[in-house]
Protein backbone atom coordinates (compact mmCIF):
# COMPACT_ATOMS: atom_id res chain seq x y z
CA UNK A 1 0.00 0.00 0.00
CA UNK A 2 1.21 3.69 -0.44
CA UNK A 3 0.81 5.58 3.32
CA UNK A 4 1.14 8.84 4.28
CA UNK A 5 2.28 9.54 7.35
CA UNK A 6 2.25 12.43 9.91
CA UNK A 7 4.58 12.82 12.19
CA UNK A 8 7.85 11.53 9.87
CA UNK A 9 10.30 12.68 11.13
CA UNK A 10 9.44 11.69 15.13
CA UNK A 11 10.73 8.92 17.74
CA UNK A 12 7.11 7.29 16.39
CA UNK A 13 7.36 8.18 12.56
CA UNK A 14 10.57 6.63 12.33
CA UNK A 15 9.78 3.04 13.83
CA UNK A 16 6.29 2.99 11.23
CA UNK A 17 8.32 3.80 8.55
CA UNK A 18 10.79 0.83 9.20
CA UNK A 19 8.46 -1.81 9.89
CA UNK A 20 5.35 -0.53 6.85
CA UNK A 21 8.61 -0.57 4.36
CA UNK A 22 9.84 -3.78 5.77
CA UNK A 23 6.00 -5.17 4.86
CA UNK A 24 6.83 -3.80 1.55
CA UNK A 25 4.49 -0.74 1.60
CA UNK A 26 5.66 2.75 0.09
CA UNK A 27 5.65 6.19 2.02
CA UNK A 28 4.40 9.10 -0.79
CA UNK A 29 3.19 11.57 1.24
CA UNK A 30 4.66 12.97 4.78
CA UNK A 31 4.44 15.71 7.05
CA UNK A 32 5.79 17.16 10.15
CA UNK A 33 5.98 20.37 12.11
CA UNK A 34 8.50 21.85 9.11
CA UNK A 35 6.11 21.16 6.14
CA UNK A 36 4.83 18.37 3.92
CA UNK A 37 6.07 16.57 0.55
CA UNK A 38 3.46 14.59 -1.91
CA UNK A 39 5.06 11.93 -3.56
CA UNK A 40 1.42 10.61 -4.33
CA UNK A 41 -1.90 10.11 -3.34
CA UNK A 42 -1.44 7.68 -0.40
CA UNK A 43 -3.85 5.30 0.23
CA UNK A 44 -4.33 6.02 4.42
CA UNK A 45 -2.87 7.93 6.52
CA UNK A 46 -1.25 7.28 9.47
CA UNK A 47 -0.77 10.35 12.35
CA UNK A 48 1.19 9.67 15.38
CA UNK A 49 2.17 13.85 15.93
CA UNK A 50 0.71 16.17 18.06
CA UNK A 51 -3.06 17.57 18.10
CA UNK A 52 -2.15 20.87 16.84
CA UNK A 53 -2.04 18.92 13.21
CA UNK A 54 -4.98 17.22 13.48
CA UNK A 55 -6.80 20.66 11.73
CA UNK A 56 -4.30 19.64 8.68
CA UNK A 57 -4.99 16.35 8.82
CA UNK A 58 -8.52 15.52 8.87
CA UNK A 59 -8.46 18.25 6.54
CA UNK A 60 -6.02 16.38 4.33
CA UNK A 61 -8.18 12.89 4.31
CA UNK A 62 -11.30 14.44 3.70
CA UNK A 63 -10.71 15.82 0.94
CA UNK A 64 -8.59 13.27 -0.35
CA UNK A 65 -10.97 10.63 0.96
CA UNK A 66 -8.32 8.54 2.40
CA UNK A 67 -8.96 6.34 5.96
CA UNK A 68 -6.86 7.62 8.77
CA UNK A 69 -5.25 5.36 11.65
CA UNK A 70 -4.37 7.87 14.48
CA UNK A 71 -2.36 7.44 17.25
CA UNK A 72 -1.37 10.93 18.32
CA UNK A 73 -2.37 11.62 22.26
CA UNK A 74 -3.32 14.39 24.56
CA UNK A 75 -6.47 15.14 22.11
CA UNK A 76 -9.11 16.78 23.25
CA UNK A 77 -12.99 17.11 22.78
CA UNK A 78 -13.14 19.35 19.54
CA UNK A 79 -10.17 16.92 18.31
CA UNK A 80 -12.67 13.93 19.01
CA UNK A 81 -15.38 15.69 17.42
CA UNK A 82 -13.46 16.56 14.08
CA UNK A 83 -12.69 12.73 13.90
CA UNK A 84 -16.31 11.58 14.35
CA UNK A 85 -16.94 14.01 11.85
CA UNK A 86 -14.41 12.47 9.41
CA UNK A 87 -15.71 8.83 10.03
CA UNK A 88 -18.99 10.35 8.60
CA UNK A 89 -17.04 9.80 5.43
CA UNK A 90 -13.95 7.35 5.85
CA UNK A 91 -12.68 4.61 8.07
CA UNK A 92 -10.94 6.11 11.05
CA UNK A 93 -9.04 4.22 13.72
CA UNK A 94 -8.19 5.92 16.50
CA UNK A 95 -6.02 4.31 19.90
CA UNK A 96 -4.30 5.81 22.65
CA UNK A 97 -2.11 2.21 22.45
CA UNK A 98 -1.59 0.46 19.80
CA UNK A 99 0.10 -2.80 21.10
CA UNK A 100 -1.73 -5.66 21.48
CA UNK A 101 -1.08 -6.28 25.32
CA UNK A 102 -2.90 -3.10 26.61
CA UNK A 103 -5.51 -4.10 24.26
CA UNK A 104 -5.83 -7.38 26.46
CA UNK A 105 -5.09 -5.50 29.75
CA UNK A 106 -8.20 -3.52 29.10
CA UNK A 107 -10.25 -6.12 28.26
CA UNK A 108 -9.04 -8.10 31.37
CA UNK A 109 -9.74 -5.14 33.24
CA UNK A 110 -13.78 -4.61 32.00
CA UNK A 111 -14.47 -8.37 33.10
CA UNK A 112 -12.66 -8.25 36.30
CA UNK A 113 -12.34 -4.75 38.03
CA UNK A 114 -15.63 -5.43 39.32
CA UNK A 115 -14.94 -8.01 41.79
CA UNK A 116 -12.35 -5.77 43.68
CA UNK A 117 -15.26 -2.98 43.93
CA UNK A 118 -13.94 -1.92 47.36
CA UNK A 119 -10.22 -2.75 47.56
CA UNK A 120 -7.96 0.37 46.52
CA UNK A 121 -7.34 1.45 42.95
CA UNK A 122 -4.29 3.26 41.51
CA UNK A 123 -2.58 3.59 38.16
CA UNK A 124 1.17 4.48 37.45
CA UNK A 125 2.95 5.37 33.96
CA UNK A 126 6.02 5.84 32.97
CA UNK A 127 7.45 7.28 29.78
CA UNK A 128 10.38 8.60 28.54
CA UNK A 129 11.65 11.77 29.71
CA UNK A 130 10.37 14.33 26.40
CA UNK A 131 6.72 12.16 26.34
CA UNK A 132 4.30 15.86 26.67
CA UNK A 133 0.75 14.38 27.89
CA UNK A 134 0.70 13.49 31.45
CA UNK A 135 -1.01 11.08 32.75
CA UNK A 136 -0.59 9.27 29.37
CA UNK A 137 -3.84 8.47 27.04
CA UNK A 138 -3.29 4.96 27.55
CA UNK A 139 -3.67 5.16 31.28
CA UNK A 140 -6.92 7.18 30.53
CA UNK A 141 -8.06 4.50 28.90
CA UNK A 142 -7.08 2.12 31.28
CA UNK A 143 -8.95 4.10 33.95
CA UNK A 144 -12.52 3.78 32.46
CA UNK A 145 -12.07 0.54 32.05
CA UNK A 146 -12.77 0.38 36.22
CA UNK A 147 -15.81 2.26 35.94
CA UNK A 148 -14.64 4.35 38.84
CA UNK A 149 -12.49 6.87 39.81
CA UNK A 150 -8.71 6.08 39.81
CA UNK A 151 -5.56 8.31 40.93
CA UNK A 152 -3.18 8.35 38.02
CA UNK A 153 0.80 8.48 38.49
CA UNK A 154 2.78 9.53 35.70
CA UNK A 155 6.65 9.20 36.13
CA UNK A 156 8.88 10.91 33.31
CA UNK A 157 12.34 9.51 33.50
CA UNK A 158 14.91 7.77 30.68
CA UNK A 159 14.01 6.55 27.39
CA UNK A 160 10.70 4.08 28.76
CA UNK A 161 8.82 3.79 25.62
CA UNK A 162 6.08 2.93 27.70
CA UNK A 163 5.05 1.27 30.97
CA UNK A 164 1.62 0.56 32.76
CA UNK A 165 0.79 -0.72 36.44
CA UNK A 166 -2.90 -1.38 37.61
CA UNK A 167 -2.95 -1.73 41.47
CA UNK A 168 -5.59 -3.18 43.35
CA UNK A 169 -4.85 -3.81 46.96
CA UNK A 170 -6.69 -4.16 50.33
CA UNK A 171 -5.67 -4.89 53.56
CA UNK A 172 -4.35 -8.10 53.36
CA UNK A 173 -3.14 -8.23 49.75
CA UNK A 174 -2.55 -6.44 46.30
CA UNK A 175 -2.96 -7.55 42.91
CA UNK A 176 -0.85 -5.82 40.13
CA UNK A 177 -1.50 -6.10 36.46
CA UNK A 178 1.88 -4.67 34.59
CA UNK A 179 2.07 -3.61 30.88
CA UNK A 180 5.51 -3.15 29.41
CA UNK A 181 6.43 -1.74 26.52
CA UNK A 182 10.53 -2.86 25.00
CA UNK A 183 10.22 -1.42 22.11
CA UNK A 184 7.86 1.02 19.91
CA UNK A 185 7.91 -1.38 17.57
CA UNK A 186 4.64 -2.86 19.13
CA UNK A 187 2.82 0.33 18.38
CA UNK A 188 4.34 0.35 15.00
CA UNK A 189 3.23 -3.24 14.13
CA UNK A 190 -0.61 -2.33 15.74
CA UNK A 191 -0.48 0.76 13.59
CA UNK A 192 0.24 -1.67 10.17
CA UNK A 193 -2.70 -3.74 11.32
CA UNK A 194 -5.20 -1.13 11.72
CA UNK A 195 -3.48 0.57 8.44
CA UNK A 196 -4.20 -2.96 6.48
CA UNK A 197 -7.35 -3.37 8.19
CA UNK A 198 -8.62 0.77 7.10
CA UNK A 199 -8.27 -0.16 3.54
CA UNK A 200 -11.31 -2.73 3.44
CA UNK A 201 -13.59 -0.80 5.95
CA UNK A 202 -16.54 1.31 5.72
CA UNK A 203 -16.55 4.70 6.90
CA UNK A 204 -16.74 4.59 11.09
CA UNK A 205 -14.49 5.79 13.90
CA UNK A 206 -13.39 1.88 14.57
CA UNK A 207 -11.28 1.22 18.25
CA UNK A 208 -7.98 -0.72 18.04
CA UNK A 209 -9.71 -3.49 19.83
CA UNK A 210 -12.09 -4.52 16.69
CA UNK A 211 -9.34 -4.06 14.23
CA UNK A 212 -7.80 -6.66 16.78
CA UNK A 213 -10.68 -9.08 18.03
CA UNK A 214 -13.57 -7.89 15.55
CA UNK A 215 -16.83 -7.01 17.56
CA UNK A 216 -18.20 -4.03 18.01
CA UNK A 217 -16.44 -2.06 21.26
P1 LIG B 1 8.08 12.98 18.73
O1 LIG B 1 8.13 14.26 19.49
O2 LIG B 1 9.32 12.16 18.60
O3 LIG B 1 7.54 13.27 17.24
C1 LIG B 1 6.45 14.14 17.00
C2 LIG B 1 6.31 14.32 15.49
O4 LIG B 1 5.17 15.15 15.25
C3 LIG B 1 7.50 15.04 14.84
O5 LIG B 1 7.74 14.49 13.57
C4 LIG B 1 7.00 16.49 14.70
O6 LIG B 1 7.62 17.20 13.65
C5 LIG B 1 5.53 16.23 14.41
N1 LIG B 1 4.67 17.38 14.70
C6 LIG B 1 4.57 18.05 15.89
N2 LIG B 1 3.69 19.08 15.75
C7 LIG B 1 3.23 19.02 14.48
C8 LIG B 1 2.30 19.81 13.73
N3 LIG B 1 1.67 20.86 14.27
N4 LIG B 1 2.08 19.46 12.43
C9 LIG B 1 2.70 18.41 11.86
N5 LIG B 1 3.59 17.63 12.52
C10 LIG B 1 3.84 17.94 13.81
O7 LIG B 1 6.90 12.13 19.41
P2 LIG B 1 6.69 10.54 19.36
O8 LIG B 1 7.32 9.92 20.56
O9 LIG B 1 7.01 10.04 18.00
O10 LIG B 1 5.11 10.46 19.61
C11 LIG B 1 4.21 11.03 18.68
C12 LIG B 1 2.79 10.88 19.21
O11 LIG B 1 2.44 9.49 19.23
C13 LIG B 1 2.59 11.38 20.63
O12 LIG B 1 1.30 11.97 20.74
C14 LIG B 1 2.68 10.12 21.46
O13 LIG B 1 2.05 10.23 22.71
C15 LIG B 1 1.95 9.18 20.54
N6 LIG B 1 2.17 7.76 20.76
C16 LIG B 1 1.09 6.96 20.58
C17 LIG B 1 1.19 5.60 20.71
C18 LIG B 1 -0.02 4.74 20.46
O14 LIG B 1 0.10 3.51 20.47
N7 LIG B 1 -1.18 5.35 20.21
C19 LIG B 1 2.42 5.02 21.03
C20 LIG B 1 3.54 5.85 21.21
C21 LIG B 1 3.39 7.24 21.05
Amino acid sequence: MKFGLVGYSGRMGQEIISVFERAGHTLTFKMDINGEELLELPEVVVDFSQPSALVRTVEFCKSNELPLVIGTTGLKNQHFEMLKELAKKVPVVQSYNFSMGITVLRRILREYASYMQDWDVEIVEIHHRYKKDAPSGTAIKLGEELKRESPKHSLRIGGVPGDHHVFFANDGEVLEFHHRAISRRAFALGALKAAEFVLNAGPRLYDFEEVLFGGRV
